[in-house]
């Protein structure tokens, strides 16, 4: 049996996690586990004040359970790669970890007034695209699939929480990595 490892680093909201968490199992029908990370202040860049998504993939990579399928890491913290401001999130193509902030998927991040339902539905739209990332799916060209390229909050609004008929399909394709 392999598990889909959801893990939260210390200052995550433990509400959005359990959504997560429950949001993955039931789209990816896997068993999810738990996991318990460290806080990635290694990863911290203090002339930008965030936190390199590539070394917490790394530290993902090393910590990444034998019998995990794949291991999603959900952080509060505002990740980057040198030549992007920010990124909502990172994963390896292919292969088995993933990282997602919740930093900027609350309306509060805007100056809106907070709405639980929409940073939700934004964490579950981030989390289905760095798995998605995870199981090989490229960045989609309709816009309002899960796997569509999302630089800014409104194209993240502007998507579904699920994959399009295409996407859904290629990960269909993968039954074997899914029953290992
Ligand atoms: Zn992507
Ligand atoms: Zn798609």
């Amino acid at each position: 049996m392999r598990y889909l490892y959801v893990g939260a680093t210390p200052e995550v909201d433990r509400e959005a996690l359990m959504a997560v968490r429950e949001r993955m199992a039931a789209e990816f029908n896997a068993p999810v586990r738990e996991l318990e990370l460290a806080a990635i202040e290694f990863a911290l860049d203090r002339g930008r004040r965030q936190y390199g998504s590539i070394p917490v993939l790394e530290l993902l990579s090393r910590v990444c359970p034998a019998d995990a399928l794949k291991l999603l890491a959900v952080t509060e913290r505002d990740l980057f790669i040198p030549v992007l401001t920010f990124v909502y999130g990172h994963a390896q193509l292919g292969g088995r970890v993933a990282v997602i902030s919740l930093a900027r998927l609350r309306q509060e991040f805007y100056g809106l007034a907070p709405n639980r339902e929409i940073f939700l539905e934004r964490a579950h739209k981030e989390a289905l695209h760095e798995v998605g990332h995870t199981f090989g799916l490229v960045h989609c060209v309709d816009r309002n699939c899960a796997m569509a390229l999302g630089t800014n909050i409104r194209q993240i609004d502007g998507k579904r929480a699920a994959f399009c008929v295409s996407c859904a399909a290629q990960l269909r394709r993968r039954p074997r990595e899914l029953e290992k």
